[in-house]
Protein backbone atom coordinates (compact mmCIF):
# COMPACT_ATOMS: atom_id res chain seq x y z
CA UNK A 1 0.00 0.00 0.00
CA UNK A 2 1.13 3.52 -0.68
CA UNK A 3 0.74 6.36 1.97
CA UNK A 4 0.52 9.77 1.20
CA UNK A 5 -0.17 12.46 3.60
CA UNK A 6 -0.66 15.92 4.63
CA UNK A 7 2.00 18.14 6.88
CA UNK A 8 0.63 21.24 8.69
CA UNK A 9 -1.52 22.34 12.04
CA UNK A 10 -4.22 22.54 12.00
CA UNK A 11 -5.34 19.92 9.20
CA UNK A 12 -8.40 18.64 11.11
CA UNK A 13 -10.70 19.96 8.49
CA UNK A 14 -8.25 19.57 5.38
CA UNK A 15 -10.36 18.66 2.20
CA UNK A 16 -6.83 16.91 0.99
CA UNK A 17 -7.80 13.26 2.51
CA UNK A 18 -10.81 13.05 0.52
CA UNK A 19 -9.86 14.98 -2.23
CA UNK A 20 -6.89 12.45 -2.76
CA UNK A 21 -8.75 9.29 -1.49
CA UNK A 22 -11.67 9.83 -4.15
CA UNK A 23 -8.38 9.62 -7.09
CA UNK A 24 -7.06 6.96 -5.47
CA UNK A 25 -10.63 4.70 -5.25
CA UNK A 26 -11.50 6.30 -8.53
CA UNK A 27 -8.28 4.45 -10.42
CA UNK A 28 -8.40 1.35 -8.23
CA UNK A 29 -4.67 2.43 -6.30
CA UNK A 30 -4.17 0.92 -2.92
CA UNK A 31 -3.09 4.12 -1.24
CA UNK A 32 -3.97 6.02 1.57
CA UNK A 33 -3.84 9.62 2.23
CA UNK A 34 -3.50 10.91 6.20
CA UNK A 35 -2.53 13.95 8.18
CA UNK A 36 0.29 14.96 10.20
CA UNK A 37 0.22 17.87 12.70
CA UNK A 38 3.97 17.75 14.33
CA UNK A 39 5.49 20.35 16.74
CA UNK A 40 7.24 23.20 14.75
CA UNK A 41 10.18 21.64 16.41
CA UNK A 42 9.72 18.46 15.35
CA UNK A 43 9.38 19.35 11.75
CA UNK A 44 13.10 18.13 10.73
CA UNK A 45 12.35 14.71 12.29
CA UNK A 46 8.80 14.52 10.96
CA UNK A 47 10.35 14.47 7.42
CA UNK A 48 12.95 11.94 8.77
CA UNK A 49 10.68 9.77 10.47
CA UNK A 50 8.17 9.93 6.76
CA UNK A 51 11.40 8.78 4.77
CA UNK A 52 12.10 5.94 7.00
CA UNK A 53 8.72 4.71 7.45
CA UNK A 54 8.50 4.33 3.77
CA UNK A 55 5.68 7.40 3.53
CA UNK A 56 5.65 7.96 -0.49
CA UNK A 57 4.97 11.79 -0.37
CA UNK A 58 3.55 13.96 1.36
CA UNK A 59 1.82 17.88 1.21
CA UNK A 60 3.13 20.84 3.40
CA UNK A 61 0.65 23.81 4.74
CA UNK A 62 0.35 26.58 7.21
CA UNK A 63 2.46 26.94 8.66
CA UNK A 64 5.46 25.02 7.76
CA UNK A 65 5.47 25.56 3.82
CA UNK A 66 8.73 27.60 4.07
CA UNK A 67 10.40 25.45 7.00
CA UNK A 68 10.39 22.35 4.87
CA UNK A 69 12.18 24.51 2.08
CA UNK A 70 15.48 24.48 4.50
CA UNK A 71 14.76 20.72 5.14
CA UNK A 72 14.62 19.03 1.79
CA UNK A 73 16.61 19.35 -1.63
CA UNK A 74 13.69 21.67 -3.55
CA UNK A 75 13.17 22.05 -7.22
CA UNK A 76 14.29 25.29 -9.11
CA UNK A 77 10.35 26.61 -8.97
CA UNK A 78 9.67 26.29 -5.13
CA UNK A 79 13.15 27.47 -4.70
CA UNK A 80 12.43 30.62 -6.53
CA UNK A 81 8.66 30.71 -5.00
CA UNK A 82 10.37 30.14 -0.87
CA UNK A 83 7.75 27.91 -0.42
CA UNK A 84 7.25 23.99 -0.41
CA UNK A 85 3.88 22.60 -0.59
CA UNK A 86 4.23 19.18 -2.01
CA UNK A 87 7.63 16.63 -1.00
CA UNK A 88 8.14 13.57 -3.30
CA UNK A 89 10.05 10.75 -1.02
CA UNK A 90 10.09 8.18 -4.20
CA UNK A 91 14.14 9.16 -5.22
CA UNK A 92 17.27 8.59 -2.78
CA UNK A 93 16.32 11.67 -1.34
CA UNK A 94 13.38 13.44 -0.23
CA UNK A 95 12.54 16.56 -2.54
CA UNK A 96 10.41 19.60 -2.28
CA UNK A 97 7.93 21.40 -4.99
CA UNK A 98 5.62 24.06 -4.83
CA UNK A 99 2.26 23.13 -6.91
CA UNK A 100 0.25 25.72 -6.00
CA UNK A 101 1.88 27.45 -9.06
CA UNK A 102 0.19 24.64 -11.04
CA UNK A 103 -2.70 25.27 -9.14
CA UNK A 104 -3.36 28.60 -10.69
CA UNK A 105 -1.80 28.42 -14.10
CA UNK A 106 -4.40 24.74 -14.47
CA UNK A 107 -7.15 26.68 -12.80
CA UNK A 108 -6.99 29.21 -15.42
CA UNK A 109 -6.68 26.89 -18.04
CA UNK A 110 -9.60 24.55 -17.28
CA UNK A 111 -11.83 28.22 -17.73
CA UNK A 112 -9.90 28.54 -21.19
CA UNK A 113 -7.84 32.15 -19.79
CA UNK A 114 -5.02 32.83 -21.98
CA UNK A 115 -1.86 34.20 -19.40
CA UNK A 116 0.64 34.78 -21.55
CA UNK A 117 1.56 38.79 -22.72
CA UNK A 118 -1.64 39.70 -20.44
CA UNK A 119 -1.44 42.20 -17.93
CA UNK A 120 -1.72 41.04 -14.45
CA UNK A 121 -2.67 42.05 -10.92
CA UNK A 122 -2.00 39.76 -7.92
CA UNK A 123 -3.86 41.49 -5.19
CA UNK A 124 -1.68 39.80 -1.41
CA UNK A 125 1.37 38.99 -1.58
CA UNK A 126 1.57 35.93 0.94
CA UNK A 127 2.31 32.17 0.17
CA UNK A 128 -0.89 32.42 -1.85
CA UNK A 129 0.24 35.54 -3.61
CA UNK A 130 3.88 34.40 -4.23
CA UNK A 131 2.28 31.30 -6.20
CA UNK A 132 0.34 32.89 -7.91
CA UNK A 133 2.21 35.80 -9.07
CA UNK A 134 5.22 33.28 -9.90
CA UNK A 135 2.31 31.13 -12.24
CA UNK A 136 1.19 34.79 -13.59
CA UNK A 137 4.78 35.32 -14.53
CA UNK A 138 6.32 32.24 -15.73
CA UNK A 139 2.81 32.42 -18.19
CA UNK A 140 4.20 35.26 -19.59
CA UNK A 141 2.15 37.97 -18.21
CA UNK A 142 3.30 41.07 -17.17
CA UNK A 143 2.66 41.23 -13.09
CA UNK A 144 1.60 43.53 -10.88
CA UNK A 145 1.58 42.95 -7.11
CA UNK A 146 -0.69 45.30 -4.77
CA UNK A 147 -0.36 44.18 -0.97
CA UNK A 148 -2.04 46.09 1.99
CA UNK A 149 2.13 45.96 2.99
CA UNK A 150 3.55 47.59 0.35
CA UNK A 151 7.38 46.46 1.08
CA UNK A 152 6.20 42.77 0.68
CA UNK A 153 4.79 43.68 -2.38
CA UNK A 154 7.42 45.80 -3.50
CA UNK A 155 9.88 42.49 -2.83
CA UNK A 156 7.55 39.65 -4.74
CA UNK A 157 7.30 41.84 -7.69
CA UNK A 158 10.96 42.35 -8.15
CA UNK A 159 10.79 38.87 -7.70
CA UNK A 160 9.10 38.52 -10.98
CA UNK A 161 10.26 41.80 -12.63
CA UNK A 162 6.87 43.94 -11.99
CA UNK A 163 6.13 46.85 -9.88
CA UNK A 164 5.18 46.86 -6.14
CA UNK A 165 1.65 48.99 -5.15
CA UNK A 166 -0.62 49.69 -2.10
CA UNK A 167 -4.14 48.45 -2.60
CA UNK A 168 -5.54 51.81 -3.02
CA UNK A 169 -3.66 51.64 -6.68
CA UNK A 170 -5.52 48.81 -7.19
CA UNK A 171 -8.81 50.66 -9.12
CA UNK A 172 -6.39 51.99 -11.38
CA UNK A 173 -3.94 48.69 -11.77
CA UNK A 174 -7.49 46.76 -12.91
CA UNK A 175 -8.47 49.73 -15.71
CA UNK A 176 -6.18 48.01 -18.40
CA UNK A 177 -5.93 44.55 -16.79
CA UNK A 178 -6.48 41.07 -18.13
CA UNK A 179 -6.45 39.08 -14.88
CA UNK A 180 -6.79 39.84 -11.02
CA UNK A 181 -6.10 37.32 -8.49
CA UNK A 182 -6.91 37.69 -5.08
CA UNK A 183 -4.58 35.98 -2.99
CA UNK A 184 -5.27 37.62 0.29
CA UNK A 185 -7.11 36.48 3.44
CA UNK A 186 -9.97 39.20 2.74
CA UNK A 187 -13.52 37.25 2.13
CA UNK A 188 -12.67 34.58 3.75
CA UNK A 189 -15.52 33.40 6.31
CA UNK A 190 -16.64 37.22 5.81
CA UNK A 191 -18.88 39.25 3.13
CA UNK A 192 -15.94 41.80 2.17
CA UNK A 193 -13.57 42.28 -1.13
CA UNK A 194 -10.44 43.31 -1.21
CA UNK A 195 -11.03 45.27 -4.50
CA UNK A 196 -13.75 48.02 -5.07
CA UNK A 197 -16.19 46.59 -6.78
CA UNK A 198 -16.40 49.42 -9.84
CA UNK A 199 -12.73 48.49 -10.67
CA UNK A 200 -14.17 45.29 -11.45
CA UNK A 201 -15.15 44.98 -15.63
CA UNK A 202 -16.22 42.50 -18.39
CA UNK A 203 -12.63 42.22 -19.92
CA UNK A 204 -10.67 40.44 -15.82
CA UNK A 205 -11.00 37.30 -15.41
CA UNK A 206 -11.11 37.14 -11.84
CA UNK A 207 -9.73 34.35 -9.51
CA UNK A 208 -10.22 34.30 -5.68
CA UNK A 209 -7.70 32.06 -3.87
CA UNK A 210 -10.29 32.44 -0.80
CA UNK A 211 -12.52 29.59 -1.05
CA UNK A 212 -14.42 29.77 1.74
CA UNK A 213 -17.12 30.92 0.73
CA UNK A 214 -17.10 29.27 -2.75
CA UNK A 215 -18.93 32.45 -4.08
CA UNK A 216 -16.74 35.42 -2.37
CA UNK A 217 -18.01 39.04 -2.63
CA UNK A 218 -15.39 39.59 -5.14
CA UNK A 219 -16.47 36.85 -7.15
CA UNK A 220 -19.83 37.90 -7.28
CA UNK A 221 -19.16 41.46 -7.85
CA UNK A 222 -17.01 40.80 -11.13
CA UNK A 223 -19.63 38.22 -12.39
CA UNK A 224 -21.95 41.17 -11.76
CA UNK A 225 -19.53 43.12 -13.77
CA UNK A 226 -19.42 40.67 -16.66
CA UNK A 227 -15.79 38.96 -15.54
CA UNK A 228 -14.75 35.52 -16.18
CA UNK A 229 -14.93 34.06 -12.80
CA UNK A 230 -12.68 31.01 -11.03
CA UNK A 231 -12.90 30.32 -7.83
CA UNK A 232 -10.19 28.70 -5.63
CA UNK A 233 -11.41 25.48 -5.08
CA UNK A 234 -9.96 25.21 -8.61
CA UNK A 235 -6.42 26.01 -7.51
CA UNK A 236 -7.07 23.61 -4.84
CA UNK A 237 -7.98 21.18 -6.81
CA UNK A 238 -5.12 21.86 -9.40
CA UNK A 239 -2.76 22.06 -6.84
CA UNK A 240 -3.93 18.64 -5.76
CA UNK A 241 -3.93 17.16 -8.97
CA UNK A 242 -0.20 18.30 -9.67
CA UNK A 243 1.18 16.56 -6.48
CA UNK A 244 -1.11 13.40 -6.94
CA UNK A 245 0.83 13.22 -10.51
CA UNK A 246 3.95 14.23 -9.01
CA UNK A 247 3.78 10.95 -7.10
CA UNK A 248 2.40 8.64 -9.08
CA UNK A 249 3.55 9.74 -12.47
CA UNK A 250 -0.31 8.64 -13.49
CA UNK A 251 -3.01 11.49 -14.88
CA UNK A 252 -5.62 12.52 -12.31
CA UNK A 253 -9.24 11.94 -12.42
CA UNK A 254 -9.63 15.45 -12.23
CA UNK A 255 -13.28 15.37 -12.40
CA UNK A 256 -13.80 12.37 -9.62
CA UNK A 257 -11.34 15.16 -7.22
CA UNK A 258 -13.70 17.74 -7.94
CA UNK A 259 -16.79 16.22 -7.33
CA UNK A 260 -15.96 14.91 -3.51
CA UNK A 261 -13.83 18.94 -3.16
CA UNK A 262 -17.28 20.40 -4.11
CA UNK A 263 -19.59 18.33 -1.85
CA UNK A 264 -17.69 18.92 1.17
CA UNK A 265 -17.23 22.74 0.46
P1 LIG B 1 -0.63 34.60 4.22
O1 LIG B 1 0.67 34.11 3.75
O2 LIG B 1 -0.89 34.77 5.68
O3 LIG B 1 -0.92 36.00 3.49
C1 LIG B 1 -2.07 36.75 3.79
C2 LIG B 1 -2.21 37.89 2.79
O4 LIG B 1 -3.46 38.56 3.04
C3 LIG B 1 -1.12 38.96 2.94
O5 LIG B 1 -0.87 39.52 1.67
C4 LIG B 1 -1.80 39.97 3.87
O6 LIG B 1 -1.28 41.28 3.76
C5 LIG B 1 -3.21 39.93 3.33
N1 LIG B 1 -4.20 40.41 4.28
C6 LIG B 1 -4.58 39.80 5.43
N2 LIG B 1 -5.55 40.51 6.03
C7 LIG B 1 -5.78 41.60 5.25
C8 LIG B 1 -6.67 42.70 5.34
N3 LIG B 1 -7.52 42.83 6.37
N4 LIG B 1 -6.63 43.62 4.35
C9 LIG B 1 -5.79 43.49 3.30
N5 LIG B 1 -4.92 42.47 3.17
C10 LIG B 1 -4.91 41.53 4.14
O7 LIG B 1 -1.82 33.65 3.73
P2 LIG B 1 -1.87 32.78 2.37
O8 LIG B 1 -1.42 31.41 2.67
O9 LIG B 1 -1.23 33.54 1.28
O10 LIG B 1 -3.45 32.68 2.14
C11 LIG B 1 -4.19 33.79 1.68
C12 LIG B 1 -5.59 33.30 1.28
O11 LIG B 1 -5.47 32.38 0.19
C13 LIG B 1 -6.30 32.53 2.40
O12 LIG B 1 -7.68 32.85 2.35
C14 LIG B 1 -6.09 31.08 2.03
O13 LIG B 1 -7.12 30.23 2.49
C15 LIG B 1 -6.11 31.16 0.51
N6 LIG B 1 -5.35 30.08 -0.13
C16 LIG B 1 -5.99 29.34 -1.05
C17 LIG B 1 -5.32 28.34 -1.72
C18 LIG B 1 -6.05 27.54 -2.74
O14 LIG B 1 -5.54 26.49 -3.15
N7 LIG B 1 -7.22 28.00 -3.20
C19 LIG B 1 -3.97 28.10 -1.43
C20 LIG B 1 -3.33 28.88 -0.47
C21 LIG B 1 -4.04 29.87 0.17
P3 LIG B 1 -0.02 41.73 4.67
O15 LIG B 1 1.22 41.23 3.97
O16 LIG B 1 -0.11 43.20 4.69
O17 LIG B 1 -0.23 41.11 6.02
Amino acid sequence: MQVFGLVGSPVEHSLSPPMHEAAYEELGLDARYVTFEPARADLEAALLGADALGIDGLNVTIPFKQAVRDLVDVDDLAARVGAVNTVDFSGSEPTGHNTDVAGVQRAFAHHDVALAERRAVVVGAGGAGRAAAFALADAGADVQVANRTVETAAELAEDVGGTGHALDDVPSLLADADVLVNATSVGMETDESPVPADALHADLAVLDAVYTPLRTRLLRDAEAAGATTVDGAWMLLFQGVAAFELWTGRDAPVDAMNRVLRARL
